[in-house]
């Protein structure tokens, strides 16, 4: 009977450890097809070198980050951390993150933005498309960061974001507040008034 070629087959004492010897006594498969021998590959570990799987070369112990596994060394991982970076870290993937840490969408993000007219919904600051507008939500529902989705309310730029925070912490040690008409804390105020309708 072969064993290890359905999934969840069960492999008696003896078989694995027939499996462990083998693994130990020969070299990786992955290496022979770059025709490392077994004694090669043993001569290259006793002299304390590991197989970069990026550069496909024995290299130093301290290139790499962890002894154990067979990943790529540090100067192969940050090469391709910023080959990552750069064909990902775009604007849309930082957007998405946002948008996915409140539990929402580019639908409705796309929306909201066209509800305020392209713009912050508190200075007006117009939106570019390179910075993802902040997502406010209702502290009261979700205390940190991230928001269910539920009580989330306009976008607003990272500067009005941090203002009004700070403001309805203010808002807490007061009775009431009257704003000069035309100023952002007029807005302000009228802002959390539509949501805590809504
Ligand atoms: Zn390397
Ligand atoms: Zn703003
Ligand atoms: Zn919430």
């Amino acid at each position: 009977m072969k064993y290890g070629h359905r999934k969840g087959a069960i492999l008696s004492e003896e078989t694995k450890d027939k499996l462990r010897k083998s693994a130990v006594a020969r070299v990786p498969a992955r290496l022979i097809r770059f025709g490392i021998t077994t004694e090669e590959y043993f001569a290259k570990l006793a002299a304390g070198l590991k197989w970069c799987c990026y550069h496909k070369k024995f290299e130093a112990q301290e290139n790499f980050r962890d002894a154990n596994r067979t990943d790529p060394c540090r100067e192969a991982n940050r090469m391709l951390s910023r080959e990552w970076r750069r064909d990902n870290w775009t604007p849309s993937y930082r957007r998405s993150l946002v948008l996915k840490s409140h539990g929402t969408d580019q639908q409705w993000y796309e929306s909201k933005l066209a509800e305020q007219g392209n713009r912050c919904a508190l200075c007006e600051k117009v939106h570019s498309d390179k910075e993802c507008l902040c997502v406010d939500h209702d502290k009261k529902c979700c205390k940190h960061i991230k928001s269910c989705g539920k009580c989330n309310r306009g976008l607003l730029c990272h500067v009005c974001n941090k203002r009004l925070g700070y403001f309805e912490v203010l808002l807490k040690m007061a009775q009431s507040v009257t704003a000069i008409p035309g100023t952002w804390l007029e807005k302000a105020i009228a802002y959390l008034e539509q949501y805590k309708e809504s």
